[in-house]
């Protein structure tokens, strides 16, 4: 690192830049911001106060990463950037390879951005032809999509800045989200052309290896709990994230306070808008602490949200939560009484089609999209909430799962969030009066049966399973005994000219010698005759010789073809099969009545009886059975997604809309 010693343009008294990257220094006396072009210094001017922030960074701290891929660094500079809604600083950080970087901080997560070549094939889009939600792909670098685009001021420096800029002059940039996690901002500094490009990473502070974080542990410490009084009713008021919060609303009076800059420890507020009672009633206790699904919460604020359908209003409750140990932000969110739980995503890694949008291999279907508004705040935000503000939300839904799209004016956000059941809100935060039933059926409600359906399913598949098992065991197992097998002459009779019909008939009946049916039972009986474009029918009946029990049945055998218009076709079937069933054991005889058409009956039938045979349909009826379970689980399934899908924006015509319907039923 080069160190290199000059005299203030401005003021004579001596300046330092640090570092090869070092292309401004602010002067410690004056706050001249002197750059140096070569041998020459020149004053750009003169860089205002720095506002207190709560960064736990300072110019002149060293780093030794942990993190891979970081080289150790020292922190030679501090640029203070503000917008109409917030002043934030970006750490100007020199490697010990000589290269440079930016340490940022955003919503408690810290990103390490480093300068790479702008992309150029394709380029980057200007400042003016750039959107929100635009999706770049910028070639080797891979794929983007655009999550803020803004203009902001640079208010002032402290040390060594990379660029030279006059201060108080505006910069444009927008921030990317890459498909792989990444973050990337393209500067354009005051002029609508791209200047630099940076792309980095997230990594956690105690990776970063920065010495002497003081300031921070201050920070944390005195995060802890801040307590005020509210200017307009006199109310104690606790704080749970004074170090980030910017806005509170009494939950006494429901006034609307601005924090002063530097976070609500330097307690000076501010009423923005005076009211005498809470505009809506939580149904959380906001300051209230619990855990949920693992992981530990602060319940920090409270926004009633409202989208008008048709001319109907529908109103919804969003609840901010911080996650007291990544300190990150996240949401649960009450419609109708069906519970979400909601975190913030990569815009990057979400990938939109018509009505679809993919994120980490699931597929969610387009459910809705709607203007919403904030109808009222409770409680502290760490933004400028306000009043009437709107966002074009678009939610995709693979319940439980949900995803969404949240379109500001300068900023395009993604979050998922996964249904909570009540009773776990209820249990995470000791609620002492149960919350409301939920009413309808939730965007992203799962089907209530869905874990008792395949527990159900499962059990099916058992029973099924070993209907099988049994049929095919009893199959192997069955005593098959052929307990009567005959062939019949029926040439005699049948075709005397000289008898009737019904002389031939009888005169064809046999009655059998008695046999034995070893085994109670299914008697398999089977008629097998050389029918040749004619048929026979046999009437036969079961007699049981002790009790006169008789079992009726008919066989038939019957065989036609021929040649029609060229095409040779054949019907019936020679052989048949039918089944008695629940013969008792016993001694029987067989009476069989042969009839036939006169003069064309085939030479004789074979008839052959077994008993202990299995039948096939027993086993087909159980599985038939085993499937109305199924049938009736498809169908309530089926009625409870029509439900919900009324709600949605493919309701075809009547109403639904919003998250939450409080205005109709
Ligand atoms: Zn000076
Ligand atoms: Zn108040």
């Amino acid at each position: 690192m080069s160190s290199r010693a000059a005299n203030c343009p401005s003021c004579g008294g001596e300046v330092l830049f640090h570092a090869g990257s070092s292309v401004v220094t602010v002067c410690p006396q004056c706050r001249s911001a002197v750059s140096r072009k070569g041998a020459r210094l020149e004053s750009l001017g003169t860089v205002a106060e720095l506002v207190p922030t709560s960064s736990p960074f300072r110019v002149g701290a060293t780093g030794k990463p942990k993190a891979q891929g970081l080289k150790p660094f020292r922190i030679v500079g501090r640029l203070q950037l503000s917008t109409g809604e917030g002043t934030w600083d970006e750490w100007h950080v020199s490697f010990e390879d000589g290269r440079y970087g930016w340490l940022a901080e955003a919503q408690g997560t810290f990103w390490v951005m480093r300068p790479l070549a702008p992309p150029s094939n394709p380029p980057a889009p200007d400042f003016t032809q750039i959107a929100l939600g635009q999706r770049l792909d910028f070639g080797a670098y891979g794929h983007f999509t655009v999550t803020d685009r803004r203009q902001a001021l640079y208010a002032s420096a402290e040390g060594d800045l990379p660029f030279a800029a006059v201060p108080g002059s505006v910069f444009m940039y927008a921030d990317l989200s890459g498909a792989d996690g990444s973050l990337a901002t393209l500067d354009y500094g005051d002029d609508p052309g791209v200047d630099a490009f940076f792309v980095g990473r997230q990594v956690q502070l105690d990776d970063l290896g920065v010495e002497g974080l003081e300031g921070w542990s201050q920070r944390k410490v005195s995060a802890k709990a801040s307590s005020l009084n509210c200017p307009a009713c006199g109310a104690g008021l606790q704080l749970k994230d004074p170090a980030n919060t910017v806005r509170v609303a009494c939950t006494y009076c429901g006034s609307v306070l601005a924090t002063p800059e530097g976070g609500a420890s330097a307690e000076k507020f501010e009423v923005l808008a005076r009211l005498q009672k809470v505009p809506f009633k939580p149904l959380l206790p906001l300051g209230g602490e619990g855990t949920l699904r693992g992981l530990s919460y602060a319940i920090l604020g409270a926004v009633l949200k409202a989208c008008t359908v048709d001319g109907v209003n529908y109103y919804w409750r969003e609840y901010l939560l911080k996650e007291t140990k990544s300190e990150a932000y996240h949401w649960l969110v009450e419609s109708n009484g069906h519970w979400t739980l909601v975190a913030g995503i990569a815009a990057g890694e979400v990938s939109t089609a018509p009505r679809l949008a993919v994120w980490r291999g699931t597929r969610y279907r387009h459910f809705q999209s709607t203007t919403a508004r904030v109808e009222a705040v409770l409680g502290e935000f760490y933004w400028e909430v306000k009043k009437g503000e709107t966002t074009d939300v678009s939610d995709y839904i693979a319940p439980p799962r949900i995803l969404s799209e949240e379109k500001y004016e300068k900023e395009v956000t993604w979050s998922e969030g996964s249904y909570v059941p009540k009773e776990e809100v209820e249990k995470a935060f000791s609620l002492k009066a149960p919350l409301p039933a939920p009413e309808g059926v939730g965007s992203n409600q799962p089907w209530p049966y869905a874990e008792s359906s395949r527990g159900f399913m499962r059990m099916l598949g058992l029973f099924a399973g070993i209907a099988v098992f049994l049929f095919v065991f009893f199959n192997i197992k069955a005593d098959r005994k052929v307990v009567y097998q005959m062939r019949h002459d029926l040439t005699v009779a049948a075709n005397d000219p000289t008898l009737s019909p019904d002389a031939a008939s009888e005169a064809l009946t046999v009655v059998s010698e008695p046999f034995e049916i070893p085994h109670s039972g299914n008697i398999e009986a089977m008629i097998d005759a050389p029918t040749d474009n004619t048929w026979v029918y046999v009437g036969a009946v079961l007699l049981e010789e002790a009790t006169g029990q008789a079992y009726g049945f008919g066989l038939q055998s019957d065989y036609y073809h021929g040649v029609d218009g060229g095409e040779s076709w054949s019907e019936g079937s020679r052989s048949r099969t039918v089944y008695v069933g629940h013969v008792p054991a016993g001694r029987y005889v067989l009476r069989l009545e042969p009839e036939m058409e006169k003069g064309k009956a085939p030479p004789y039938y074979d008839l052959r009886l077994r008993s202990g045979v299995p039948r096939m349909s027993h086993l087909l009826i159980v599985l038939f059975l085993l499937l109305f379970g199924p049938i009736a689980l498809g169908i309530s399934k089926a009625r409870f997604e029509g439900r919900r899908w009324a709600e949605s924006d493919y309701s075809g015509g009547s109403g639904g809309g919003g998250g939450g319907s409080d205005d109709d039923e």
